[in-house]
């Protein structure tokens, strides 16, 4: 990162650039391009690799007992644990994106007449309270579409994973039922089955034909 202030000039540029390639990148993701012969070698490596019957370096090898005594010891530091977690729950994908449960919803909100960014938002924070998937604003009532394996379904035996995403999820409801909105939330198996249903429980929305 170059410093707040300060322009690099040219020849410390280059010189930069010498510097990272002279580097052994064994381990590292970085912008700068491999050598030629690294790629070379890669090449062979993988080539090896696959004729052995390998799909990756480490199947079949063994890390040595050094190795993964190391590795243990880095997973189980509590800051680890933390950042690991934080950046699964984190993932801007996961976040941001329309799972294709929540498209199933949109698909049968829009059956019904309603218009997205008008009538209904998607994946929108409501009143700095949370971020839902879907929010009817006219009608106060928010969609909420659980994935089984994220949101610890039972039904499905997803129970080990992420704990803490269930009690979230009572909190957010409870929140948002204070300031006056219905919340809704339906399961990804439930919604897979028939997203018909799922909208039909909620009175307002229900087809009136
Ligand atoms: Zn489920």
């Amino acid at each position: 990162m170059p410093k707040k202030g300060y322009r690099q000039t040219e020849e410390h540029k280059r010189n930069l650039r010498k510097h990272k390639n002279s580097l052994n990148m064994k381990g590292h993701t970085g912008t700068y391009k491999r050598t030629k012969e690294m790629n070379q070698k890669m090449k062979k490596a993988a080539i090896a690799s696959y004729q052995n019957g390998r799909i990756n370096g480490m199947q079949g090898k063994q890390h040595t007992v050094e190795t993964i005594q190391k590795m243990r010891e880095t997973k189980s530091k509590p800051d680890v644990i933390k950042k690991m977690r934080e950046a699964k729950l984190n993932n801007p994908i996961k976040k941001f994106s329309n799972t294709s449960i929540e498209l199933k919803i949109q698909a049968e909100l829009n059956k019904r007449g309603f218009v997205k960014d008008k009538d209904y938002f998607c994946n929108v924070n409501v009143k700095n309270i949370a971020n839902v998937d879907i929010f009817l604003p006219a009608l106060k009532i928010i969609i909420e579409c659980d994935g089984c394996r994220y949101h610890a379904c039972q039904q499905c035996g997803f129970t080990e994973y992420y704990q803490e995403i269930p009690e979230k999820d009572v909190r957010k409801t409870k929140l948002l039922n204070k300031a006056g909105y219905k919340v809704y939330r339906f399961w990804e198996h439930d919604i897979n089955k028939s997203s018909k249903d799922c909208i039909n429980t909620i009175a307002s929305l229900r087809l009136k034909k």
